[in-house]
């Protein structure tokens, strides 16, 4: 599973890590910037300068990790060696990569070095599933576009015997996700918070948010089930990113609560699911899994 900054793995995906780790399934996170230039919401770590949040969030998506029991994780290229882009927005609302930008940014770095550091994780680990995030970064960030594009190359070069063989034995991963907000989720919640007062997006049209696919597109639901107290501990350890007090913490907690509630999966390669109506509640269903 491939994310951008440390806490994207907890807000969503940590349920899905949980579950894979307690059920025994061999579960990898890359995480490809230390999340530098995160808005800093604990007032007293606000003089924090981005290389001192870097060493910080180190610490908090550690604790995340022990509390979903991931083991293997890895910092794409190695801690740092990607920085954080940080985002602007624009006067339309949407999030576009900023002007001042480090020169390590992850955004600037060259496509195929960067993903190189993945094809050597993905020969190495053999994985079934890899996960990251739709083209469109699912918001918009850079770094999340980037994560995007370096987990699709990084597959198709992981798979090629010509490409660079020492970085290990070529590798082809039979399912490809993208993770995506979970649609029907989203507008019940939305309607559940303004009905508490919180309206996160306010006069905005209703395409502000993230983008949301439509209900067919979403090939698998992980359902917090069980997972939510781990998942919400989780989310929690990343204690300068999250303040439960925030409204749009609060609508997550909304969501998160709601009895159908579960991390939504696209498919964007490799074997389909099994034919259902409804999504599929396992993101290995129909794969051959025996060790
Ligand atoms: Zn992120």
């Amino acid at each position: 599973m491939v994310h951008a900054h440390p806490d994207d793995e907890s807000s969503q995906s940590s349920a899905t890590l949980s579950r894979y780790v307690a059920e025994g399934a061999a579960v990898t996170l890359v995480t490809c910037t230390l999340g530098e230039r995160g808005e800093i919401l604990v007032p007293d770590w606000e003089h924090f300068s981005p290389a001192e949040l870097g060493e910080h969030r180190i610490e908090e998506l550690a604790t995340a990790l022990g509390v979903m029991g991931v083991t293997d994780h890895i910092w794409l290229g190695g801690p740092g060696t990607f920085h954080d882009t940080g985002m602007a927005t624009d006067e339309r609302g949407q999030v576009i990569p900023p002007d001042d930008s480090p020169e390590n940014a992850f955004w600037n770095a060259d496509l195929l070095e960067a993903s190189n550091h993945l094809v050597e994780v993905i020969r190495s680990r053999r994985p079934q599933v890899l996960s990251s995030y739709d083209p469109h970064g699912n918001y918009g960030h850079p770094d999340h576009i980037q994560a995007h594009r370096v987990t699709m190359y990084a597959a198709q070069l992981a798979a090629v015997r010509a490409h660079r063989p020492d970085l290990g034995e070529p590798w082809e991963v039979s399912r490809i996700l993208w993770n995506t907000v979970n649609p029907a989720m989203w507008e019940e919640a939305d309607r559940l918070a303004k009905e508490q007062g919180i309206d996160l997006f306010g006069d905005r049209d209703e395409n502000a948010g993230p983008r949301r696919p439509g209900a067919s597109e979403v090939a698998a639901v992980v359902p917090y089930g069980e997972y939510l107290q781990r998942s919400t501990d989780a989310l929690l350890s990343h204690r300068s990113q999250v303040d439960p007090e925030q409204d749009f913490w609060k609508f997550f907690s909304i969501m998160r609560a709601l009895p159908t509630a579960g991390e939504a999966y696209i498919l964007a390669g490799g074997q389909p699911f099994p034919h259902s109506d409804a999504p599929a509640d396992d993101i290995f269903a129909g794969l051959d899994v025996s060790p």
